[in-house]
């Protein structure tokens, strides 16, 4: 039986030559912050890395962090920018107590916001239309003097809507308001250059672009001031104690080298595979929704609605015919609750329960999409026969 990925948002699998240069990194073993020959050669790993991290967005090497995932440099920004610590506190932050952020964030954006929010934070979840696309102009109404962040992401993960970046952070900055961006799934994917768009913050995570699990990045525009989150030694700046993981460094620097050479030739591939997977689903299979933007959005993420039945049974007949999709973002996957995204952009309950994400990656292929077009038609009419809200059903 044919195996198909199409769960490359949830995450990828290591590009062979990142691969490889995490096998010829493994003698790194030195502590980069050890002054000897082994520690420097760590240390030297990690600032070209750091270099190749940089140029994937456009920043100056000095303006990258690096961390364990997207979650904790979501996290760093949202509590180090709030932080009421008066031994961290910083010259650049504000004192205000107002937080914007959307209605359609990751969790690992939306659970730190309701904590402060615990705490006494005034937070505005600014609304998205039927694309999932944010207003500028509810934001210029939402920005007050007392508000001391702006986290938008770039595109979302579950219906890959891409979000005015530019036009926000610039409304943003009017303001001098800081803004923040999660890119973990545009990054390596669409082009990213933080100069232009002007943000403040920017998140980025290795499993989302070819590299292993346990490494991410978090750009941090030069001059800003953060309060660290994981307190402990003089690394990362002393923004984040911790030794460097100098493994997943090197193969988080390899991953964004090959992303910037590749980008291109992959947009247009997976572009032309998504296209080829929309039309044929539309084709095949009556009363579907396509979900998110028609033109704006990420080549890899395709969010489909198939009514009368629920997502969570395609999702394990697909599996058992070797075709991996999710029903949602991974951890919304396994609850019962129908995600906060789709309800956002308006889908009724029992039309959110019905939705299936299939993402692509650089290893998918023209015969994958044929398979999955070959099973799918199949499976849906299999569970809508069985369903009593399907008009034509056999119960
Ligand atoms: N932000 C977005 C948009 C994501 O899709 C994810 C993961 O799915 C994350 C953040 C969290 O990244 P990580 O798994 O590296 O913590």
């Amino acid at each position: 039986m044919p195996q198909v990925y199409l769960d490359n948002n949830a995450t990828t699998p290591i590009h062979p030559e990142v691969k490889q240069a995490i096998t010829d990194g493994l003698d790194l073993f030195g502590n980069a912050s050890s002054e000897h020959f082994l520690g420097q050669a760590a240390r030297k790993a990690v600032e070209d890395a750091r270099k190749k991290v940089a140029a994937l967005v456009n920043a100056k090497p000095a303006e990258i962090i690096f961390t364990s995932c997207g979650s904790e440099s979501n996290n760093l920004v949202i509590k180090g920018v709030t932080c009421q610590d008066i031994i961290c506190k910083s010259e650049a932050s504000k004192p205000g107590k107002h937080i914007i952020t959307t209605q359609i964030e990751h969790p690992s954006v939306t659970n730190p916001i309701k904590s402060l929010e615990r705490q006494g934070f005034k937070v505005t979840w600014l609304p998205v239309d039927q694309y999932g696309l944010v207003d500028p102009g509810l934001l210029s109404k939402a920005i007050s003097k007392q508000t001391v962040l702006v986290s938008i992401m770039t595109a979302n993960n579950e219906i890959g809507t891409i979000e005015p970046i530019a036009e926000l952070a610039k409304i943003a900055r009017g303001h001098e308001v800081y803004f923040h961006t999660d890119a973990v799934q545009a990054a390596g994917k669409l082009e990213i250059d933080v100069k232009e768009t002007g943000v403040d913050f920017l998140s980025l995570s290795g499993h989302k672009l070819y590299a292993p699990k346990g490494v991410a990045a978090l750009y941090i525009r030069e001059g800003v001031v953060v309060c660290p989150v994981l307190q402990g030694g003089h690394q990362e700046r002393g923004l984040r104690g911790g030794t460097e993981n100098t493994l997943g460094i090197v193969a988080l620097g390899k991953a964004c080298e090959v992303a910037i050479r590749d980008r291109e030739k992959n947009i247009e591939r997976l572009w032309k595979l998504r296209e080829r997977l929309r039309k044929g689903i539309l084709e095949k299979i009556p009363e579907v929704v396509i979900n998110g933007h028609p033109e704006k959005t990420l080549p890899t993420t395709l969010s489909a609605t198939f009514k009368f039945i629920e997502g969570e049974s395609i999702l394990l007949r697909l599996s058992s015919k070797g075709i991996a999709v999710s029903t949602g973002s991974a951890c919304s996957s396994g609850s019962l609750e129908p995600s906060h995204v789709l309800l956002a952009i308006g889908l009724p309950h029992e039309l959110a329960h019905g939705t299936i994400r299939f993402s692509l990656g650089f290893e998918n292929t023209d015969a994958d999409i044929d398979y999955t077009l070959e099973v799918l038609p199949g499976v849906i009419q299999q569970l809508r026969d069985m369903s009593p809200l399907w008009p034509g059903s056999k119960k």
